[in-house]
């Protein structure tokens, strides 16, 4: 690490404790573009890395509602707008009992460089809520959901800030988040993506993360003259990100044996194909049930959680690919010993940073195709790109145009990746390439802004 990177490190701990993610997340893009800072000191002097890692603004929020009994509960909403150099503010939500500070500000720190890569005009934000939408009925998220933007409202709009989904943010909560927007605001329009597609939404919009994330493992392999016909995958997580890399791996010919949920995971030998695929979708979408029910449907092994393990056995199967897509840090560096161990060399990530430092230092140092998330996961906000111009546009694209595109920006995804890395002198890293391409198009043009 430079001296010049430890000490904006030093000053980032001190100036944001309690946010390990936050750190983490920072540090992993200081060190890959500490090669870019030696070769332009105009970027040094303009301050640009300093400013980069501090929000422009972070919003943060009292979320009252009353549940089903009649009782009145609290949570605690975010918005973190990060950076707006190339666009306007763009990230989603994320409803999940871990969500604090830290963690949204890890989220949109990554967005920035993520959303610099897909190639269109997007800023990086991220927000959310320590709301636990799990046993809560349909009334009680709305209630929730419209409390949570009777404050959000006033900082978003169509060319300010426009939210999507994440973790527990799905069609149901941005249906009722874009009801309550449109009743304050009085106005329809394009403020968040994911939309239902009777009401400004994009077809692939609800696929475009997991397919976005297998064209790239499709590219990485490409590279080796390889495609996913007859591989082996790991898949983790069972939610939206998850349900649609299953499905396109099932497309191009690969087999995926795992999927899970927090409670624990399944593992099927002979694969989850269309069909197991439509019940884990019907369990998980609409009866939002848990993957264990799917072993008992199918005879299949299910192994629940194990915290006293300091690994996790679902990625310590033979494979040759793994696309973690469940949450951040569940491939620790046993993990990722396990993985190369059982015969994988590609891994490709639909979640945000689901690899610890050491473990993507182990999948670096083995030289294996490895695509960070901020690369490889950048189909979903890619698509929500698409889906805010056809907003402005009031047209709507056919399902075949909206997944060519959203494949022509995988594939220019990969490439600035593979040219950055190349260009930096350390070729067939991606992280080093996603983070070097992200972030010189933002200090670019925040360097032409001035100081703002
Ligand atoms: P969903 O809520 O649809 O699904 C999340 C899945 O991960 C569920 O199976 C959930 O299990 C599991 N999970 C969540 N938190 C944990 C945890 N702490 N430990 C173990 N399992 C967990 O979310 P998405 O599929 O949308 O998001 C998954 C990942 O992909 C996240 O990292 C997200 O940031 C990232 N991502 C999502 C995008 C999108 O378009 N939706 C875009 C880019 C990245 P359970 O139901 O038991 O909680």
């Amino acid at each position: 690490m430079s001296n010049f990177v430890q000490e904006v490190m030093a000053r980032v701990r001190a100036k944001n404790p309690a946010e390990p993610e936050f750190h983490q997340a920072v540090q992993e893009v200081l060190e890959s573009i500490s090669v870019v800072l030696e070769r332009h000191p105009e970027y040094r002097k303009a301050k640009i890395v300093e400013r980069i890692v501090e929000p422009e603004r972070v919003i943060m929020f009292r979320v009252p509602w009353v549940d089903d009994s009649g009782e009145v509960q609290i949570n605690r909403g975010f918005r973190i707008q990060m950076n707006s150099a190339i666009g306007p503010y763009k990230g989603g939500l994320r409803l999940h009992p871990t969500v604090n500070l830290g963690v949204l500000k890890f989220l949109a720190f990554e967005q920035v460089f993520k959303n610099s890569l897909t190639t269109l005009p997007m800023g990086g934000s991220k927000g959310g809520s320590d709301f636990d939408p799990k046993g809560k009925s349909d009334n009680e998220v709305m209630r929730f959901c419209q409390s949570f933007m009777n404050e959000l409202f006033r900082h978003i709009g169509p060319d300010t800030d426009v939210p999507a989904g994440d973790i527990g943010v799905g069609g149901r909560e941005i249906g009722f988040l874009f009801g309550q927007y449109k009743k304050l605001c009085n106005e329809f329009t394009g403020v968040l993506t994911g939309k239902g597609l009777a009401w400004g939404g994009s077809l692939v919009r609800p696929e475009a993360t997991g397919y976005g994330n297998v064209y790239f493992a499709a590219e990485m392999l490409s590279t080796r003259g390889e495609s996913l016909k007859g591989k082996m995958c790991l898949v983790s997580g069972s939610g939206n990100v998850a349900q649609y890399t299953v499905e396109k791996i099932n497309h191009l010919g690969g087999k995926v044996v795992t999927m899970s949920d927090s409670a624990g995971y399944i593992y099927d030998e002979a694969g989850i194909g269309e069909e197991k695929l439509k019940f884990v979708m019907d369990l998980k979408n609409f009866r939002r049930g848990r993957i264990k029910e799917y072993a008992d449907k199918y005879k299949v092994p299910y192994y629940p959680i194990d915290p006293k393990l300091d690994y996790n056995p679902l990625w310590n199967h033979k494979a040759h690919c793994a696309f973690p897509s469940a949450t951040q840090n569940e491939i620790n560096a046993k993990d990722a010993q396990n993985l190369i161990n059982n015969g994988v060399y590609v891994v490709s990530e639909g979640a945000n940073m689901p690899t610890t430092p050491d473990g993507v230092n182990i999948f670096i140092n083995k030289g294996i195709l490895y695509g960070p998330g901020k690369a490889a996961n950048a189909g979903g906000v890619s698509t929500s790109g698409l889906e805010m111009s056809q907003n402005s546009m009031r047209y709507s694209w056919s399902r075949d145009e909206v997944d060519q595109k959203l494949h022509g920006i995988m594939k220019s995804i990969h490439k600035a990746c593979v040219e950055a890395a190349a260009k930096y002198g350390t070729p067939g890293n991606y992280v080093n390439g996603a983070n070097i391409a992200g972030f010189i198009k933002v200090a670019d043009a925040m360097m032409d802004q001035g100081i703002v």
